[in-house]
């Protein structure tokens, strides 16, 4: 299994997951055919077919591509959530726990909601690959997506399940958003030295011009707030008592990172 990260629009990611092993692939989250084309006739010219198409979530700026990207390479698999009616080119339907493959990968559907009620988070394990996840908007490195339909419990709950994968799962989320979560992280939590030095990788990445996807999933728990409820620093850094509970903590978090401006 190879992942290749693809630009997208200002911050957006779209992601070619390659199986080498029988020469197929699938785009995840193509946001335009624009901005996906020239990776994907690359992949082609290596010999290889992209079969599949992959939605995290209903967006434009995740799925605006579609179309375009089956007309011009005659994809006929489009897959998103099962319970999802927002995606028209949808094709084939993934529900929570429900797994298919993709040559020699295992993909296991994982329904996240939160930042949208049919968000879909795909769990890829292959022979001799480390793990990985694409997650859409719903995790990001050091931050989480804004819940636009769902409530604090069900994001939280969502972000849980991902935290659970194993920790040498790599993320790769659906924007670039790494620099700026983890500012406000250090806002939150001044004395994590994991976030110090992250932050510091991310911004000397972001000046070179690097991606900061994939991060790893142990790193998420060390240094995202969002699934940092539990630690006995959050409630004192929001203001709450240490009666809150972990939803309570994470909307607090959500909440005060949705005006949060860094200095
Ligand atoms: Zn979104």
């Amino acid at each position: 299994m190879r992942v290749l990260p693809i630009p997208c629009l200002s911050d957006n990611y779209a992601y070619l997951v390659v199986c080498d092993a029988t020469k197929t692939c699938s785009i995840v989250d193509p946001s335009t055919l624009a901005d996906t084309e020239s990776a994907i006739v690359a992949i082609m010219n290596e010999g290889l077919t992209l079969t599949e198409i992959w939605a995290t979530h209903h967006h434009g700026d995740h799925v605006g591509g579609v179309a375009d990207v089956m007309k011009r390479f005659d994809v006929r698999t489009v897959i998103g959530f099962a319970n999802e009616e927002r995606i028209p080119e949808m094709t084939t339907r993934l529900a929570d726990g429900e797994t298919r493959t993709l040559g020699t990968i295992a993909v296991r559907g994982m329904h996240v909601p939160g930042h949208t009620s049919g968000a879909l988070a795909y769990f890829c394990e292959a022979p001799g690959a480390l793990p990985c996840v694409f997650s859409g908007d719903t995790l990001f490195s050091a931050g989480c997506g804004r819940m636009f339909e769902g409530t604090p419990a069900q994001m939280h709950a969502s972000l849980m399940r991902l935290a659970a994968l194993p920790s040498e799962t790599r993320v790769y989320s659906g924007h670039e958003y790494t620099a700026s979560n983890l500012a406000f992280a250090q806002h939150l939590e001044p004395r994590n030295t994991d976030v110090t030095r992250a932050l510091a990788l991310a911004l000397d990445k972001r000046t070179n011009g690097h991606a900061t996807v994939p991060s790893k999933m142990a790193d998420e728990r060390a240094t995202n707030p969002f699934l940092r409820a539990a630690e006995p620093t959050m409630r004192p850094a929001l203001g709450l008592p240490a009666s809150a509970t972990d939803v309570e903590v994470f909307a607090a978090a959500r909440a005060m990172k949705d005006t949060f401006r860094a200095r």
